[in-house]
């Protein structure tokens, strides 16, 4: 079962793997250096959010507290701002950045920002993905040799996860550009405020863009196996 097609595929894995895990390791330590900062606002990141949905109209969306790290998101079936512990009730820069951040996507919402619409529609069709592409992808490379077609449609399964999350990055970016420039606006974060909310919030992002290098260069490598295997 461990042919050289799959094994490269696993090595792919890996590389992305450790790659996501160097950023995902800076962005926690950015985020542990922001929370010890303290906005001169005094603002916690609850009251940051409140008065962020206040100024753009939005009156339906609650904020709620989250259990765990980084773990903020909004989730627009329940119209809920969620924040973790360590945002929602600190009053640091992380906590506003992230708190804005999270309002960026109710903000989103609430104007029919038209690429978050079309994440939500992929919703169901990923989660399905998800649940086969690991089973396709083990069936595909056990029979390369005889049906090296099951190998394209795993690369199209794999490809729905990439396009998922090449539409999630202009949702991403769009949300910190909202929050940034509402905090600044508002001069809830401004000059060194600014520059510390900023820099987390690229680091998030960071996260988000190797997700998306990661799927395509799956989907590309499953590709050039599956034409490797036809021409054969
Ligand atoms: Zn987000």
């Amino acid at each position: 079962m461990m042919n050289a097609e799959y094994l490269g595929f696993m090595l792919i894995g890996g590389f992305f793997s450790i790659i996501g895990f160097i950023v995902s390791a800076r962005l926690q330590s950015k985020f542990k250096h922001y929370s010890q900062i303290r906005i001169r606002s005094g603002l916690t990141g609850k009251e940051i959010a409140e008065a962020m949905l206040r100024h753009y109209g939005i009156n339906d969306v609650q904020v709620i507290p989250a259990q765990g790290i980084l773990t903020d998101h909004y989730n627009p079936a329940t119209k809920t701002v969620a924040l973790s512990e360590a945002v929602y009730a600190t009053n640091s820069i992380a906590a506003a950045a992230v708190a804005a951040h999270e309002c960026g996507h109710a903000v989103q919402h609430a104007t029919a920002y038209s690429m978050l619409q079309l994440r939500s529609k992929l919703v169901p069709i990923v989660n399905f993905s998800a649940m086969t592409q690991q089973w396709l992808l083990i069936g595909s490379f056990m029979l390369i040799n005889t049906v090296p077609q099951l190998l394209l449609i795993t690369a199209i399964v794999f490809g729905v996860t990439a396009l998922f999350s090449f539409v999630t990055l202009p949702v991403e970016f769009d949300a910190s550009r909202r929050a940034l420039a509402w905090l600044n606006e508002s001069g809830m974060a401004r000059g060194e405020e600014y520059a510390g909310a900023k820099d987390a919030l690229w680091w998030a992002a960071m996260t988000y863009v190797v997700a998306a290098i990661s799927a395509l260069v799956m989907v590309v490598y499953l590709l050039l196996r599956y034409l490797g295997a036809s021409r054969n």
